[in-house]
C-alpha cells in the first residue's frame, strides 16, 4: 500500500506498478539465545521501485528485517507526462 499522505487523491484509485527488485545479498548466520530468539537476523534491503500511473508518482519500497517502508522519490525526477 502506499502511504495516504502521498498522492493527491490520498492514495485512492491508485494505480500502482512494481518494477524490478534488487536485494542485498549479505549472508547473515543465525545466532539463536537460550529463549531461541535469533539474535542474528536476515537484515538484507530488498528494494522494489513503484510507479502509480494514476498520479504518476514513483516510490521506492524497502524491505529489511521484516518491516516495509515505502519513500517517495523526489519530485524532480520524475518525467513530466505531456499526454492526457
Ligand atoms: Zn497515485
Amino acid at each position: 500500500m502506499i502511504p495516504k499522505d502521498v498522492c493527491p487523491n490520498g492514495g485512492v484509485g491508485c494505480r500502482v506498478t512494481e518494477g524490478m527488485g534488487t536485494t542485498t545479498l549479505a549472508f547473515y548466520q543465525p545466532v539463536y539465545n537460550e529463549f531461541g530468539v535469533n539474535n542474528n537476523p536476515d537484515m538484507n534491503t530488498t528494494t522494489i521501485p513503484l510507479s502509480c500511473s494514476t498520479c504518476g508518482r514513483k516510490f521506492i519500497s524497502t524491505y529489511q528485517g521484516g518491516k516495509r517502508t515505502v519513500d517517495i522519490v523526489p519530485e524532480e525526477s520524475k518525467e513530466i507526462a505531456s499526454e492526457d
